[in-house]
Parts: structure tokens; sequence; C-alpha cells
């Protein structure tokens, strides 16, 4: 018998009977509150993908034997859903983010899917609830699809039964009050991710153990860890988003963009690679050189000192990007020039809008936009 894929014609649906009211913009917490739908999906290894089912949002029973709960075979997705200035619902680059989310799937022994069919699914279920999709800038619809293994039973095997789910949760921007730079410690006493591990895949296992040396640095009054690898102390990402630092390039004259090689341990990113490719694009090779490469503490406090750090940030989903202003690294604090009286540098804030006007559609940009809903 073959395997049934995914397949978006056969979604069932149940509406809540009383769809619920928005809440005001100011009362949105990132990942606190949903909205009225989720998307279920199961899957066996004798029957492939069936039920496809969006329904009103409610806890699920599972069995406490489920390999999901012992051994961690989770992984999940991020990203987002805006409303349009020309009054449209539309996800960002969400072939991105299906593509990663198989592999971290294959990663972990469970299913692959068609990713089209999966966009086209979570489509639907943001049409059901499209009146909770905030508007204004920086307000938009986060989206969280999960696939979790759900055999019951405790032995360590390649799991024969999963399921995905996604759930919507309405978001306000990242800084509310305008850009808040972050100071962080540069961490080696812990490791979020080596070579041959798992950290370049949205497992739920590559978190958990990151939030004991974040409270840690949190005791010594940094936000995030700048997490670092190896003898060399390269530094590979910030918390749970890409790290980017600009440098003045002593030989050439010009600025370098760099963030680390995607290597097997650094995740990627959907918004490292738009910061890439629009670098790319828009800034002048005459002025800027752009480079995917190792970079150490070591290499960082000593530009530092030689007044070559120009700009540094984290990139990602929820914030776009997250500028830094300082690095705590032993006895060291290295700060990060911002530009007079505001919280970030003159490229952190360039990138930032570049990509908010293609999110809300103020700027176009080839195929990077998928519509979900017209408003009109
Ligand atoms: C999700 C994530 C990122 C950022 O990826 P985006 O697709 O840009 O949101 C970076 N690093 C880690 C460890 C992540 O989990």
């Amino acid at each position: 018998m073959s395997l049934a894929p995914l397949d978006s014609t056969k979604l069932k649906i149940t509406r809540v009977q009383t769809p619920s009211k928005p809440r005001p913009n100011e009362e949105l917490v990132f990942g606190k509150t949903f909205t009225d739908h989720m998307l279920t999906i199961q899957w066996d290894a004798t029957k492939g993908w069936y039920d496809p089912e969006i329904k009103p949002y409610a806890p699920f029973t599972l069995d406490p034997s489920s390999i999901v709960f012992h051994y961690a075979f989770e992984l999940f997705e991020g990203l987002k859903a805006y409303r349009t200035a020309d009054n449209k619902i539309t996800m960002f680059r969400p072939d991105m983010n299906m593509r990663r989310m198989n592999k971290s799937a294959s990663r972990i022994c469970l299913p692959n899917f068609d990713s089209d069919e999966l966009i086209k699914m979570i489509g639907t279920l943001i049409e059901q609830d499209k009146h909770l999709v905030p508007e204004g800038n920086g307000y938009s619809l986060y989206i969280r699809p999960t696939m979790i293994g759900t055999d019951a039973g405790l032995g360590v095997s390649v799991p024969s039964k999963a399921m995905i789910f996604v759930i919507l949760s309405p978001v306000g921007p990242y800084y509310p009050t305008g850009f808040k730079a972050v100071k962080l410690e540069a961490t080696d006493y812990a490791v979020r991710a080596w070579p041959g591990g798992c950290g370049d895949k949205k497992l739920g296992a590559n978190y958990a153990p990151c939030v004991l040396p974040q409270s840690q640095a949190a005791s010594r009054g940094y936000q995030q860890n700048l997490w670092l690898f190896g003898p060399e102390k390269n530094i590979t990402e910030v918390g749970t988003m890409n790290a980017f630092f600009v440098l003045k390039d002593t030989n050439t004259g010009k600025k370098e963009i760099t963030t680390a090689p995607l290597d097997g341990t650094i995740l990627e990113g959907v918004t490292r690679d738009s910061i890439l490719t629009l670098a790319r694009e828009r800034l002048d090779p005459k002025e800027w050189i752009i480079n995917e490469r190792y970079c150490s503490i070591k290499e960082i406090a000593e530009a530092s000192e030689k007044g070559n750090l120009v700009e540094a940030f984290g990139a990602g989903t929820a914030a776009v990007v997250s500028p830094i202003k300082e690095i705590g690294w032993n006895d060291q604090h290295i700060n990060v020039p911002l530009l007079p009286g505001e919280q970030s540098g003159p490229l952190t804030k360039e990138i930032a809008s570049w990509i908010s006007d293609i999110q809300y559609g103020r700027v176009q940009h080839s195929n990077w936009v998928k519509v979900v809903a017209d408003l009109n």
C-alpha cells in the first residue's frame, strides 16, 4: 500500500461557535494568547498523512508514554503573517520555513511532508482567524508549526506515529517603544551546538539546555548569551538569533558585514538569509564586503580596541534585528557604537526597515511574500 501524501483537499474544518474579539494592540504579549482555531494532522507509518483538521483551539490528549515526552521527538518552526498596507494578509517566505521543518524532521526520524500543501493549510487556518491578525507596523500573527512523535511506549526507536499541529498567536512589536540595544555575555562555559550535533535544526531539545546559561548571564546583568565555540572562541549565535558584526576592513577601507557560515552548528535563519540577500543586492560593493565567515571574540575585542568595530546585531523572525551595545568577555567590556542618542547603529536600522517594508507590502521583493487572504 502506498503512503498518503499530505493533501490539503482533505482538510476538514470545524469552526468555533462564537469567534473571539481581537484584543487591543497594547495587550498583545508574545506567545501568550492564541487565536480561535488550530490545525492538526496525523501520520502513521502504514497510512501516511491523514485527518488534516482545523478545529477550535483546545488541549489534546496523549498517552503519558508518548515518545515526545520521554525522548524529545519534537521540532518546531516560527514565522509570521502580516496585514499589509493594501489590506491583504501575507506570509513572509514560508517556503524557507517548510524546507527547514522537513530537514529538522529528517534529523529525528519524523516524516517529511509536501511543503506547498502545509503552506496551503496554514493559509486556510489563518483565513479562519483573519480578524485576529493585528493591524499596524510591528504587529503580526506569529505562526508556530510543530511536529511531534506520538507513539505510546518507552522504546527508543523510529516513531511510527506523528502529528503536525499549528497554532497562531497575535503579537506586537518586539520593541514596543523602539529599539532597546542589549548587553551580551560571551559564553564559553556552556556550548549551544557542536560539529556533528543538531544545532542547525529547530529541535525543541536544543532550547531547554540554553535557558540555564541564559539565566546565569542574566544574574550578571546580561540579557543574552553570545555563544562561542572551540579553542578559537568563534562566535556562533546570540541567544536564539543569528549574529552579525560590522567591522572596518583596514586593508581596503571598506566596511565588512560578517556572520558565521552554515557549518552545521548554525541555525539557517530566514532572517539571516534575507539580510545577506538584501545586503548583496542593495549595498554598494565599492563600500561594503559581505562575508559568511568565522569571527572570534578575540577578533571583535581587538577590533573594538582599534576603533574598527562598527556595529553588531542579532537577527531572527521575532525581532527582525536586535541591536547589541555591549559584550562582556572575561573582565573586558566590549562596547559597540550606537548612533548618538539612539539604540542602534545605522545599518541595523536600515536593515530593519528594508525587511519590514517588504513584510508590510510597502516594497515588493520577487516571491518572498505569499498572499493568504484578501480583505478588500
Ligand atoms: C529560529 C532561530 C534563528 C532565527 O531564524 P529565523 O528563521 O530568522 O527566525 C536563529 N538561531 C536560532 C538558534 C534559532 O532557533
